[in-house]
């Protein structure tokens, strides 16, 4: 569920898709009735398989330029349409799609099926050829959109197969990620880290391409509702910690600072509609810890974060945070640290320096107060824990000057291979793949930054979907990746 969701009362919208199917008004009443009918059972198929996600919608059948047009523009229009599925049951002169792909501004996937999956050998004549010729419409359809540069997923197969219907659940998954990215509100709480070149970027593009409303608020503004945040807000605060992790340390005094600052972050972004935010350990004035323990719960409920300022990390975790909701795994913010550099068996130690996600713990995660050695305030408390196993993706966003690329490395998460006693912050451990020298070698050739969005419940296949309907540039590491190729 996301943060934005539970805050606002919004749970209640259900994103809808609209299902188009083309066909022309050359064949006839008696054929027109036969694809509304088809479709029609195809949609009510399908809307079973997306109803967790996703309200599939059938539409009357488009058989010239104005009904195409007609719900092109309706489907624009319709805030809560996130997505189209387009497909052709009959041929479709293309032509007449021009206006309305033109006038289309969500995203596409062409759905390239049949309404029967086998030839009736023993009957098939030319009116049934006529009816069912997605073979011949869709490569009409197909060619308009290449020429319009209609950004879209191509899916073919019968409309009943698993992997069809997975391919079609991915769509949903973006296209409501997409729609949830266009106006997203993200306050950056202190600018970028000084001198730190890979955090910062355009703001302004990422507006244009992603819909991304990032702002500076003044940090004095989040202290002044500290400072109001009452003693039984912070007693209820502190219950709710308690539910989910066990106190290890004897400083209460410090564990309630954070419990305050987290009461007055989730103020904060209630009145200002804020989805993911950034803070910096430069510009703390006024407050007596970097919030550390307060961030890793708001990570853990949803909300977008990048240290440093890192306003790409932050919004990017929360658009594949809404990419992943209702999908097994956890999604959040870490950063490359330090390696095992044992040749042949290198591993990667990622963490923060406070800031780790509890959605990564194997285990219950321990509250604790340890000294920061950067920044000059007080000990901070923090979440510690160790990492969760399983197969993940790391993905970076980078401002290029012209251009955004996206950076995505499958990763193996691993156990650690020895206690570290010392280690007073969560951590997570990973194998890099195909092997480290390749992927630490190409994720600095593409400019991946040190910070990324780790998923478990995400796969490059998702990324790559994103990437493309947003038109952003991909780099992908995985196991087919060799430096002379990439
Ligand atoms: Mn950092």
């Amino acid at each position: 569920m996301q943060y934005t969701d539970t805050i606002y009362g919004d749970a209640a919208y259900m994103k809808s898709i609209y299902f188009i199917t083309g066909s022309q008004d050359l064949y006839g009443e008696e054929t027109l009735v036969q694809v509304a009918k088809d479709s029609k059972e195809m949609v009510s198929f399908l809307a079973e398989k997306l109803k967790d996600r996703a309200d599939l919608v059938w539409c009357p059948t488009v058989i010239d330029a104005d009904s195409c047009e007609d719900i092109c523009l309706k489907a624009t229009a319709d805030k809560e349409c996130v997505g189209v599925i387009c497909w052709m049951h009959t041929f479709s002169p293309a032509k007449m799609w021009i206006r309305g792909l033109q006038a289309l501004s969500k995203p596409m996937l062409h759905l390239h099926t049949q309404y029967n999956e086998k030839l009736p050998y023993d009957s098939i004549d030319m009116d049934f050829m006529n009816l069912n010729q997605s073979a011949h419409g869709d490569r009409e359809f197909g060619f308009i959109c290449t020429r319009l540069g209609i950004k879209r997923q191509v899916v073919a197969g019968y409309y009943k197969h698993e992997d069809v219907i997975a391919e079609i659940r991915r769509f949903a998954d973006v296209a409501i990620a997409m729609s949830f990215s266009h106006g997203m509100r993200v306050a950056m709480l202190g600018n970028n880290m000084r001198d730190v070149a890979v955090t910062d970027g355009d703001r302004v593009e990422s507006e244009i391409r992603y819909g991304w409303s990032v702002n500076y608020y003044g940090l004095g503004d989040v202290v002044d509702i500290i400072s109001a945040v009452t003693e039984a807000e912070t007693d209820a605060k502190m219950a709710d910690y308690l539910t989910r992790y066990d106190m290890n340390t004897d400083d209460v005094a410090s564990v309630r600072k954070q419990a305050r600052y987290q009461v007055a972050l989730e103020k904060f972004m209630a009145k200002e509609r804020i989805s993911a935010i950034t803070d910096t350990f430069q510009d703390l004035h006024g407050m007596e810890q970097l919030p550390g323990l307060a961030i890793q719960d708001l990570m853990a409920k949803g909300v977008g974060f990048g240290p440093e300022g890192d306003y790409k990390t932050s919004a990017l975790m929360a658009v594949l945070l809404a990419m992943a909701e209702g999908r097994k795994g956890a999604t959040a913010f870490l950063e490359d640290y330090t390696y095992d550099l044992t040749h042949r068996s290198e591993l990667e130690l990622a963490s923060h320096m406070l800031e780790v996600s509890p959605v990564f713990a194997s285990s219950r995660p321990k509250i604790e107060v340890h000294p920061l050695g950067i920044g000059g305030k007080n000990p901070p408390a923090r979440l510690v824990f160790d990492g969760i196993q399983g197969d993940a993706i790391a993905v970076s966003m980078i401002d290029l000057g012209d251009h955004f690329r996206l950076v995505c490395a499958k990763l193996e998460l691993i156990q650690q291979p020895a206690p570290m006693p010392k280690l007073p912050v969560a951590q997570l451990m990973w194998k890099h793949i195909p092997d480290f020298k390749t992927s630490a070698s190409a994720w600095i050739y593409a400019g991946g930054a040190h910070h990324a969005v780790v998923s478990t419940a995400l796969t490059v296949e998702d990324i790559r979907l994103f990437a493309k309907l947003t038109g952003t540039e991909l780099v992908v590491i995985d196991e087919n990746t060799t430096l002379n190729s990439l």
